[in-house]
């Protein structure tokens, strides 16, 4: 006698009941978080390994019931919680899940889309052209530039860079690889000493050598040196090199400058490269008028990256790539197997054509349900908002003695530090800052970080939190002041 089976109803996944009822206590949850963050110190206080040391070091044998698994939440997950969502968060860059953005999560969650091919989900290939779109119109970007939607924006500049490899079908590295070709020139890519690592890992994954990119000096103002870039290009050449691509940066991640990208525009024309523009934070500030000066000239880019998993507040991730030459990121990633192949393959676009990747999340949604939710007076109200604040704090900061702003304040980012008096060398202004630093975040009330501006080490607050108003931004500078005691 073997044993009976199991009857079938002991197998498959929770009842939708459950969902129902621990949905409701999540959602409570949720709010109750959303309204409070500030009863949370916003950097984790967790020593590494600390976190892990709390989880059993093998997963259950049984299935645990849902009642101990969210029990969980506030005594295991939220200690090793550092808040993005608070209010007090003025480090890197601000990433905000709004109410629209959660909700859409878990609706994506729910529909569970897979984007392989337009038939795997139209509405995941449709509404991803449409909000991409929505978005450019509103930020009056070219209306010819084709978007789509990745993770983050070092995927997507890694696939601007691939297209810009193949924007010369000569090369063709597609098909017979970099590696042991006396016939090809070493590839190129430029960049300031401003822009972000990205570039460089884009350059390691796509076997065009770190050592490839030239990264420009900049100018007072921590912007690119065009004439250094044309200097550059002309040595390159000179040496037998191939000039590939330009990634210049509106919004650079330590300072926010704006790199000069019609003159760098003019040199890529000359040279026949690839204009990418990183403006990873600092794109989505299009959609307000008054600040569209720093994005004279990327109408001119061949592609064009924002993140509105940074500034505009669609939870991570979702980054937004625009390019003008979408068949070119066809001819890139174009690869379609037998079983892939369908009947509407010539009237319906498969993002998988001009994507690294086969799947994709069903990210257009919570884009649209911010995009909705807010409009675009209201994201642009908001954006605003946060360069005021940037504004009115330093100009408090240079008005006070002992500390100094350390980069021209263009959109939502100061840059500062405290110099004792009399006290010129620069270890030790490093030393007295980072301990204000340490000092500041310790209070769990905001977290900050630094930057170094060439030898310069620097504290940089930067506001870009949906929640955060003048109250935290001006506790921050209170907290700075007490603790240079
Ligand atoms: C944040 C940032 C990036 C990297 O963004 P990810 O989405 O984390 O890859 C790239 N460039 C700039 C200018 C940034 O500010």
């Amino acid at each position: 006698m073997t044993d009976p089976a199991p009857a079938p109803t002991t197998l498959g996944d929770l009842a939708p009941e459950q969902f129902e009822h621990h949905a409701r206590v999540l959602a409570h949850w949720i709010a109750e978080y959303l309204a409070h963050p500030e009863r949370h110190r916003v950097l984790s206080a967790l020593a590494p390994g600390e976190f892990r040391a709390s989880i059993p070091a093998a997963m259950p044998r049984d299935g645990e019931s849902l009642e101990a698994i969210l029990a969980d939440l506030d005594r295991v997950v939220m200690p090793g919680v550092t808040h993005w969502n608070h209010p007090g968060f003025f480090a890197y860059f601000a990433n905000t899940a709004s109410v629209p953005g959660i909700l859409a999560e878990l609706v994506i969650a729910a529909l569970n889309q897979v984007g392989i091919l337009w038939r795997t989900s139209p509405a995941l290939a449709e509404l991803e052209q449409v909000t991409t779109a929505w978005l450019r119109d509103a930020c009056g970007f070219p209306a010819d530039w084709f978007g789509m939607i990745t993770d983050t924006a070092s995927v997507s500049t890694l696939q601007a860079l691939a297209a810009a490899r193949e924007l010369d079908p000569a090369l063709e590295v597609r098909h017979r690889g970099l590696a042991g070709r006396s016939d090809l020139p070493r590839l190129r890519i430029y960049c300031s000493s401003q822009a972000h690592s990205s570039v460089d890992k884009a350059a390691i994954t796509l076997g065009l050598g770190a050592e490839n990119v030239v990264r420009l000096p900049v100018d007072a103002g921590f912007r690119m040196r065009s004439d250094a870039l044309d200097a550059a290009i002309r040595a390159d050449r000179a040496a037998g090199y191939r000039p590939l691509a330009v990634v210049a940066t509106v919004g650079t991640t330590s300072t926010t400058s704006v790199d000069p990208v019609p003159a760098i525009a003019d040199l890529c024309a000359r040279e026949r490269m690839w204009l990418h523009v990183d403006a990873a934070y600092a794109g989505v500030l299009a959609l307000v008028p008054a600040q569209r000066r720093h994005f004279v000239g990327v109408e001119r880019a061949d592609s064009f990256v924002v993140n509105p998993h940074k500034w505009l507040f669609a939870p991570m991730d979702c980054s937004v790539l625009w390019t003008r030459h979408p068949q070119v990121l066809k001819r890139t990633f174009s690869l379609t197997p037998a079983y892939l192949e369908t009947q509407e393959q010539d009237v319906a676009l498969s993002l998988s054509d001009y994507s690294f990747q086969l799947g994709r999340r069903f990210r257009a949604l919570k884009l649209w349900w911010v995009l909705r939710a807010f409009g675009q007076e209201g994201l642009a109200a908001r954006l605003q908002q946060h360069c005021d604040f940037a504004t009115r704090l330093a100009d408090t900061v240079v008005r006070t003695p002992g500390w100094q702003v350390t980069a021209p304040v263009g959109m939502s980012v100061v840059c500062l530090r405290h110099v004792p008096e009399g006290v010129t060398d620069e270890a030790v202004i490093e030393r007295h800052n980072a301990a204000i630093l340490d000092r500041v975040n310790g209070s769990g009330r905001v977290f900050l970080s630094h930057t170094k501006l060439g030898e310069r080490y620097t504290l940089r607050l930067a506001i870009g939190n949906l929640r955060t108003q003048w109250t935290h931004v001006a506790e921050a500078w209170a907290l700075l002041q007490a603790a240079t005691l």
